[in-house]
């Protein structure tokens, strides 16, 4: 029995061994394509509910994988997280947008879509972040209310007495914010309410049970009037349908993003679409 309880120790070991080498595998291949330079960025609308009217774009990374083809944010953002990796994805992503959003400022003016940026947990901790995005802006030239930096709601309130301060000094360029995935975390409204936020984006899961649980209609008019009340626009992420359109906006909601309208556009479909509603 004792050489049993051994051996079943050592496959053990083994298994998780293997597990541990296929991690940093990844964490290789991904640090690789970040000095290959294989990310691209893709643009979802944003749209506005009562007019159709295109509102802005979120910029979503992608990994052109030189075997794969696209690789979707989901299969290593997270890997990236754990390490500096995701600070320079990050940084790529947000230079890049800049770039954009100052491209379509200078051809259709202050009308033109703005950008929002995607921060992970480990970028809004980062304490040179507020310096990276200005370097961002000085470099490309942007106006600063072109760009919304979308910070998730857990990793705002993580540590919510640092946040706020960090969230001052990034609103000091001039920048808007937007709370992402709203009514996934633990919000404290003592703290929401000293926030400077100017976008609440509730979290697509509450869109997908509208129609079905009369309960999570109650929570996005909760929601919308809530962000209301503390002067954010209200975006609901995740429409796919008419009957989700429909309820949203009776709800008060006045901005969504999703499927209902459209996917994450390569830069050029997405440079198409705002020829087409500002040409
Ligand atoms: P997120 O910030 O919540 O972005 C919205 C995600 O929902 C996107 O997935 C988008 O394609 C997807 N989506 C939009 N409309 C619909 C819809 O109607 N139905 C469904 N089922 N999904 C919809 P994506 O592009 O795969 O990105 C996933 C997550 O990866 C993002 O969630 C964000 O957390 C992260 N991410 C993406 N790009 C970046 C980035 O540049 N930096 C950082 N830090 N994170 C990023
Ligand atoms: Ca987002
Ligand atoms: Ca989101
Ligand atoms: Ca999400």
């Amino acid at each position: 029995a004792k050489s049993n309880g051994a051996a079943s120790y050592e496959i053990f070991d083994a298994a998780m061994g293997a597990q541990a080498l296929l991690q940093l595998e990844k964490q290789t291949d991904v640090r690789r394509a970040v000095e290959r330079r294989e990310f691209v960025v893709f643009y979802q609308p944003k749209v506005e509910l009562s007019s159709g009217a295109l509102h802005g774009f979120e910029a979503l990374v992608r990994w052109a994988h030189p075997e794969r083809g696209i690789v979707s944010p989901g299969e290593f953002i997270p890997l990236a997280e754990e390490s500096d990796l995701i600070v320079r994805i990050g940084r790529f992503v947000l230079e890049e947008s800049c770039r954009q959003a100052k491209v379509w400022r200078d051809r259709y003016g202050a009308h033109a879509p703005a950008v929002g940026v995607n921060l992970s947990a480990r970028q809004f901790r980062d304490p040179n972040l507020a310096r990276i995005v200005g370097a961002a802006l000085e470099e490309t030239g942007l106006d600063p209310n072109a760009l919304l930096l979308e910070v998730t709601e857990s990793a705002m309130m993580d540590d919510a007495e640092s946040s706020g301060a960090r969230l001052r000094e990034l609103k000091a360029l001039g920048v808007r914010i937007a709370i992402d995935d709203f009514g996934t975390g633990y919000s404290s409204l003592a703290y929401l309410q000293h926030f400077p936020l100017d976008m609440l984006k509730i979290d697509r899961s509450f869109v997908t049970e509208l129609g079905r649980d009369p309960k999570g209609t109650a929570i996005i008019e909760a929601v919308s009037s809530l962000g209301h009340l503390l002067e954010m626009q209200v975006l609901a992420e995740g429409v796919e349908t008419t009957d989700q359109l429909a309820r949203l906006r009776d709800l008060g909601c006045e901005l969504g993003q999703g499927y209902y309208w459209s996917r994450p556009l390569p830069q050029e479909e997405a440079e198409e679409l705002i020829a087409k509603s500002f040409g």
